[in-house]
């Protein structure tokens, strides 16, 4: 499996109350797979997506990733399983307002000790895979919504992640520019990588293979379905 997790608890604690958010979560991933988290608002998916990111730790329970257990890690090492196994996409894109797009998707290989050469090269790479090699040098604030997120989605596939958690990747976008970004995640997902992503539009759920619903701190349903294809012309 490339995602294990067994009866996974998180609360978190206001004041004098506590707030049980995961209660018990089973779920397996295997390599490949693109699941959608559904939920209302507040049922935990964020909180579910940063303890399979490693953003946040669970109070109990199990997860391990590609075969390493994820638990009580230093930062250091912490980070490293990251970089190594996990690329993000956020709904707000998270890019870096001062920096070109090349920078930005750059950025993560720089921490990662790739010489300045060799990251140039990978992120143009990765600008070219997601259409936008030509908007190399632009800034964030010269990019359209969808434009942005091609962007982000570069950066999180430049460290080559096994898996790609999006958090609402779709969520600051009109129809249209959700579909070509869901198109171009099915595109990553049918090279092979692992993909989870949170959603509360069932269309953009439907584009996924699996969707898994949440609710009260629990998985309450989980089935595979058939993918529809976020480019209409290729589901004639
Ligand atoms: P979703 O992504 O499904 O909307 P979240 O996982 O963000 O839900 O949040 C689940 C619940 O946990 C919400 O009630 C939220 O207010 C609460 N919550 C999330 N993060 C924190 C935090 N750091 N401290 C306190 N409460 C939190
Ligand atoms: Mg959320």
């Amino acid at each position: 499996m490339m995602i294990d997790i067994r009866d996974l608890h998180k609360s978190y604690t206001i004041g004098q109350n506590q707030l049980n958010v995961l209660k018990g979560i089973n779920f397996a991933a295997g390599s490949g797979e693109m699941v959608a988290i559904m939920g209302s608002s507040g049922s935990g998916k964020s909180t579910f997506l940063n303890i399979l990111g490693m953003l946040d730790e669970a109070d109990s329970g199990t997860y391990t990733l590609d075969g390493t257990p994820i638990k009580n890690l230093n930062e250091t090492l912490a980070a490293n399983y990251r970089n190594k196994f996990l690329g993000f996409i956020f709904q707000s894109f998270n890019l870096i307002n001062y920096k070109s797009a090349l920078d930005n998707v750059s950025m993560p290989l720089y921490y990662q000790g790739v010489k300045r050469q060799q990251r140039t090269e990978k992120a143009m790479h990765y600008l070219e895979k997601v259409g936008l090699a030509d908007w190399a040098q632009h800034l964030p604030n010269e990019l359209s919504g969808g434009q942005k997120q091609r962007v982000a989605i570069a950066r999180a596939l430049a460290s080559d992640p096994k898996v790609l958690l999006a958090d609402e990747p779709t969520g600051a976008l009109d129809s249209k520019t959700s579909y070509e970004v869901m198109e171009l995640i099915q595109n990553i997902n049918d090279e092979g990588k692992t993909i989870l992503c949170v959603t509360h539009e069932l269309d953009i759920a439907h584009m996924c293979k699996r969707i898994v619903h949440l609710r009260d701190g629990l998985i309450v349903n989980d089935e595979k379905i058939k993918q529809v294809l976020a480019n209409p012309i290729a589901n004639v």
